[in-house]
């Protein structure tokens, strides 16, 4: 299931006109593999060292921009200072939301943000980059977390 998906992204790596190395190989799975598959260069130089201890960071850094280049992923900065990384899929567009406790990115339906969009270009005459905003806010663990430590705080009645 995995490896039909890397081979996916790999056979479009090759129409756009790229070679498929092992570098990005190593990398497109890597980006799969990861949980919330949104990485930054940092997390990606640690997953493909788990196969390779001496892959070169320099690497991954060049390997990821020209990746950026050919399309296949995609640069996104989501909190201030932190730019990750995610795969370009055009089946599988999304928005993020971002948990501003931990960090956690949720990706949820593009369209979600439509009727705002449109909403913002007829009284704004102004076009919303919709993919591009993350949502901010809490999400479910956290909330629970929160909700757990403020019984715990109350005083017994
Ligand atoms: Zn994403
Ligand atoms: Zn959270």
């Amino acid at each position: 299931m995995r490896d039909l998906k890397a081979e996916r992204i790999l056979e479009r790596l090759r129409e756009s006109g790229g070679r498929v190395t092992s570098a990005r190989r190593l990398i497109v799975e890597a980006m799969l593999a990861g949980g919330d598959h949104h990485l930054t260069a940092a997390d990606i130089v640690e997953i493909v060292r788990r196969d390779d201890p001496v892959f070169h960071e320099s690497t991954v850094y060049r390997t990821l921009e020209r990746l950026t280049e050919l399309g296949i992923v995609r640069p996104v900065q989501l909190v201030p200072g932190a730019t990750v990384f995610h795969l370009v899929e055009n089946a599988h567009r999304h928005n993020h939301l971002v948990c501003d406790d931990c960090g956690t990115i949720i990706e949820a339906r593009v369209d979600l943000l439509d009727v705002l969009a449109s909403d913002v270009a007829r009284n704004h005459r102004f076009t919303l980059q919709t993919e591009a905003a993350p949502l901010h806010g809490r999400c479910e663990a956290c909330q629970h977390a929160d909700a757990a430590s403020n019984r715990a705080a109350d005083p017994a009645p």
